[in-house]
Parts: structure tokens; C-alpha cells; sequence
């Protein structure tokens, strides 16, 4: 039997941790590609064939699961990463290619939350102003500049990699780090920096959760970027389901009966 091919859309890890349940589950019955942006320096180990760099839009991406022969994709990319998510949706359509969104659940509001929801990031800072002095920024490295805007804002700036050059804000301090952080921590910088408003996207997520919860008890208000609208079509929340959705998929031969 030749192995079938699956091709996870990665940068995440819900990604990581679907590439090593797959293997722990089907093994070799699948050959398993995992393929990223390019967006980190470090991105961590996948027990998996990696690619890196963009497709080249739709097209680009059904050449490549045409010459590559994908069977099945997985989007497992973050709930704010929808461009890419849109052009897999386009590709698969065209090359006639299953295709599974694995999509983590959204936080759930607590009574005690102060949740300031906007649309986007020029909303989050066009409120910020209005609401903090010293802002905790966790919505990542592409989406700073919206920020310039408030000038009056002292920032502590979280980032994945040290950044090449000066954040086009006037005044701020970095903090690198890549999640899970714990309660503790989250709670401890918060104080540390007395910081009076946090934002964040609405990723959803346990890695990055406990910002949250921080918030909470503190009683600091969190200016929250909705998320994007999922892309239509088959859909899970947890690696569990999507391991159930492959095996549903017919891409194996059924055992045989014995009467
Ligand atoms: P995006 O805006 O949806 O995608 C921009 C372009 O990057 C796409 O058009 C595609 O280029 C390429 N691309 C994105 N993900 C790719 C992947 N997994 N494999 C190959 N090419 C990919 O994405 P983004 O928001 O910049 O995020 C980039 C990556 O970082 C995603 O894989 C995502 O899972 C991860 N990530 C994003 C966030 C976030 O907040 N956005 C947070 C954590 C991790 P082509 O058109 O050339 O194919």
C-alpha cells in the first residue's frame, strides 16, 4: 500500500502537537509534510518533513499539492493567520483536496473580565488612550506600528524574536518570550511594570491564557481583537477530533473481516 499524503498548514501547537499524534496514531500509512511561514528564527522541532515560505498565493499552493500528490490538508494555522487560511480554502477547491481547519476554541468571558472587544488593531489603539498609561502589547511583531499612534503610552512589547530594528514607538521596553507562561509569571510582570491595560487578539489557546486570568485578578481592563471569521467548511477544535476526522477519511484500506 502506498502511503497517502497530508500536508498540515503549521505555526502553531495545535500543529506541532496534530504532527505527533498523527504519527503516534497512523505512522507510516501517512507521509506527513508540515509547512511554515518562515515567520520565527527558531521554530521548534516537528517529527515531520518541514517546508518553509510562502506558496505563492492559491495557484502557488495548487501546484503544490498537485506536484507533491497531497491527499488530505489540515489547516492548523492561528485564528488571525486568514489570508492563508482563505488561500487553502481556494486551493483545495481547485485540486479537488479534502481539507480540515483545526481551529482552537475561543477564551470564554468571565463575569469579572473587563473585556473591551474592537474589530481590529487601529481600534484597539485608537481606545487605548482613553483607557491606560502603561499598555502590556501581546499582539505580535506585524502589528505594532498601529500603535505609533499613541504617543502618550508607555509599552511593554512581548515578541517571539528580538526585533532587527527600533519599534516605531516612542517609548517602550521588550520583553522576548514564546508561551506557555504561567499564572505566576504573568501575574508578576503585570505588577512589575504596573501595568493598567493589556492587549491582546482573541487567539484562544491555553499557552497564552494566562495573561488573561492575570488581568482578571488584578482588575486590569484588556482591549480584545476580535478574531477574523473562520473559513466555511469542515471544522474542529481539538487535535482529538482531528485525528477522528482523518481516520473517517477512507484513505486506508478497511481490515480485513473475519466470518
Ligand atoms: P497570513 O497573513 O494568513 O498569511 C500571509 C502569507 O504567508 C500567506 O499568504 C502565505 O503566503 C504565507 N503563509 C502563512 N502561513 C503559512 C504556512 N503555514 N505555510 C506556508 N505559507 C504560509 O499569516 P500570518 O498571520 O502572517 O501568520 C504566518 C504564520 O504564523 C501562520 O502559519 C500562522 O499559523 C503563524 N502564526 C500567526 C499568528 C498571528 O497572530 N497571525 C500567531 C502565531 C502564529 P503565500 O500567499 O505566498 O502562500
Amino acid at each position: 500500500m502506498t502511503a497517502k499524503e497530508l500536508l498540515i498548514l503549521g505555526g502553531t501547537r495545535e500543529a506541532s502537537t496534530l504532527a505527533h499524534a498523527v504519527l503516534a496514531r497512523f505512522g507510516n500509512a501517512l507521509n506527513l509534510t508540515t509547512s511554515l511561514a518562515g515567520r520565527t528564527e527558531r521554530p521548534g522541532q516537528l517529527p515531520t518533513r518541514v517546508r518553509i515560505g510562502g506558496f505563492g498565493g492559491p495557484a502557488g499552493l495548487v501546484a503544490h499539492l498537485v506536484q507533491h500528490g497531497v491527499d488530505r490538508l489540515i489547516d492548523a494555522t492561528h485564528p488571525f493567520a486568514a489570508r492563508i487560511s482563505t488561500e487553502a480554502r481556494l486551493a483545495c477547491e481547485e485540486a479537488r483536496v479534502p481539507r480540515l481547519l483545526l481551529l482552537r476554541p475561543p477564551w470564554r468571558r468571565d463575569p469579572l473580565d473587563r473585556w473591551i472587544e474592537v474589530d481590529d488593531m487601529a481600534a484597539a489603539a485608537a481606545v487605548m488612550g482613553r483607557i491606560g498609561r502603561r499598555a502590556f502589547l501581546t499582539v505580535g511583531g506585524g502589528e505594532i506600528a498601529c500603535f505609533a499612534v499613541a504617543t502618550g503610552v508607555r509599552f511593554l512589547v512581548r515578541l517571539v524574536d528580538p526585533p532587527r530594528r527600533r519599534l516605531p514607538l516612542r517609548c517602550y521596553e521588550i520583553v522576548i518570550g514564546r508561551g506557555p507562561f504561567t499564572l505566576a509569571e504573568e501575574r508578576y510582570r503585570l505588577e512589575r511594570h504596573a501595568v493598567d491595560v493589556l492587549v491582546c487578539k482573541a487567539s484562544g489557546g491555553a499557552a497564552t491564557e494566562a495573561k488573561i486570568i492575570a488581568a482578571r485578578e488584578l482588575g486590569i481592563p484588556v482591549i480584545m481583537v476580535r478574531r477574523p471569521a473562520p473559513e466555511p467548511g469542515d471544522a474542529v477544535e481539538t487535535v482529538d477530533a482531528a485525528l477522528d476526522w482523518l481516520a473517517s477519511q477512507r484513505l486506508f484500506p478497511e481490515p480485513e473481516r473475519v466470518s
